[in-house]
């Protein structure tokens, strides 16, 4: 029996590519004038670095067709018919529109605004917000890294609304990252708007390079904890913070 498969839908969108392609030749690439910036600026651009700053919202879209192209041209180092296989056809657009508009957003795309408030009531005490859901991806193989992560503040002159831990969160870690980094990451921004009197930041995520390659190791999930101001200085703060969250789901 002969399976027959319908045209391909995606063909347009191949012989689109191409002809983008032939558009560029001679032009500088996108991603080569904004690295040329970053450059000139003295800003990194590492994988765990956001640099939406330096990207214009139609410079963005440029930069998906570059990445298509690249990515079309992946496939067929990779020997995957993109022509006729109905599943891969389209699979270079969706994933460049993947890495620059979701998974690696906190890349590409401008921090949420975030706004902060004065203490008007003076609160003193300690708060904890959790689990807040941890997406990212490992800088080394860019498979994913999936886990919680707890937030615990003694509150200064300044606050934020609680949702925009999540936001803060979710933006920082939608970059390939190593979990290390991204928890300094993430503390660091909490400080520069709120300077609290104490912070702390645990992240508890299972990296996909452990448990899908590598050792397949499927239990083993990695945890960090960063503390600063008080709950460094102060044992009592920190074991209170650690109390807290354990009723918010944490285990270690
Ligand atoms: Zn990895």
């Amino acid at each position: 029996m002969t399976i027959s498969y319908p045209r391909p839908a995606g063909a347009e969108n191949r012989e689109a590519r191409e002809e983008w392609l032939v558009t560029q030749n001679g032009k500088k690439p996108i991603s080569q004038v904004i690295r040329e910036r970053l450059i000139t600026t003295g800003t990194p651009f590492y994988a765990n670095d956001s640099i939406a700053e330096f990207i214009s919202d139609a410079e963005r879209e440029e930069l998906k067709r570059e990445i298509e192209a690249k990515l079309q041209s992946l496939f067929e180092s990779m020997i995957i018919d993109t022509t006729n296989d109905h599943n891969t056809q389209e699979t270079p657009h969706r994933v460049a529109k993947m890495y620059v508009d979701e998974v690696f957003k906190g890349r590409y795309h401008p921090m949420p605004k975030i706004t902060d408030f004065p203490n008007a009531k003076e609160l003193d005490e300690i708060y904890t917000l959790g689990p807040i859901s941890v997406r990212s991806a490992c800088s080394h193989h860019l498979v994913p890294i999936v886990g919680q992560a707890w937030v615990g503040i003694l509150p200064s002159d300044r606050v934020i609304g609680i949702s925009k831990f999540n936001r803060i969160v979710d933006w920082v870690l939608s970059r390939p990252h190593i979990q290390e980094e991204a928890a300094v990451m993430v503390a660091d921004i909490i400080e520069n708007l709120i300077q609290p009197k104490g912070l702390a930041f645990v992240i508890k995520a299972q990296h996909m390079c452990m448990t899908w390659r590598g050792v397949k190791e499927p239990e083993t999930k990695m945890v960090n904890s960063i503390v600063r101001g008080l709950f460094r200085a102060d044992p009592h703060m920190k074991k209170e913070f650690f109390d807290m969250i354990r009723g918010q789901g944490f285990n270690d």
